[in-house]
């Protein structure tokens, strides 16, 4: 199986990018932020429960969010590989990953990293806020908290796959075709090798 973490802070770009890569790939795209919020909007308790997070661009607690995505990665059973956007987010939810892939008899090929500078998450994130109507992009506070958390709680996930040689930063500004070319061939280059 080809698995890859797709990672970066908030506005750095994973959706539009996992959504190529999926049809290059041939892979299942579990974005959690995707999950809850169809759970918010469809008004499940899960909804209920994330939206009180999201609404302050806190992270939902890592016991609901692993249970959630490893439910969800279980329906597939028969998948090529999966892309992972948005998760793990924290340490714990690194380990946990690798706790459910190898009950799979598998692990994750890659983190591939996109990196942006923080003048430039902002500003992306506030146009998307405008565009998508997304709540959480609208409010400044809302988005310094998420880049604050990712800086505090998320960022140390590097480190997890750095020590498994799973690591690869990838620039993140610039055209959105380059930057899908600077993924596949990270991508290639482990599944030749
Ligand atoms: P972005 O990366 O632009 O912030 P996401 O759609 O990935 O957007 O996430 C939106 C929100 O969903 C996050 O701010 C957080 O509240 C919640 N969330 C998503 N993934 C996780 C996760 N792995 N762990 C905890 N909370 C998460």
């Amino acid at each position: 199986m080809l698995n890859i973490v797709l990672f970066g802070p908030p506005g750095s770009g994973k959706g539009t990018q996992a959504t190529k890569l999926v049809e290059k790939y041939n892979l299942v795209h579990l974005s959690t932020g995707d999950i809850f919020r169809a759970n918010i909007k469809g008004e499940t308790d899960l909804g209920k429960l994330a939206k009180s997070y999201l609404d302050k661009g806190q992270l939902v607690p890592d016991e609901v969010t692993i249970d959630i995505l490893q439910s969800e990665a279980t329906k597939h059973t028969t998948a090529e590989g999966f892309i992972f956007d948005g998760f793990p987010r924290t340490i714990t939810q690194a380990e946990a990953l690798d706790k459910y892939l190898a009950s799979r008899n598998t692990s994750v090929t890659m983190m591939l990293s996109l990196e942006v500078p923080e003048e430039e998450l902002r500003k992306r994130l506030l146009l998307r806020g405008k565009d998508s109507g997304r709540a959480d992009d609208q409010n400044p506070e809302v988005i310094q908290n998420r880049i604050d958390i990712y800086h505090r709680d998320t960022a140390p996930a590097k480190e997890f796959y750095t020590a498994q040689k799973k690591y690869r930063a990838i620039n993140g500004v610039g055209e959105i075709e380059t930057i899908f070319q600077a993924l596949c061939s990270e991508i290639n280059s482990v599944q030749h090798s």
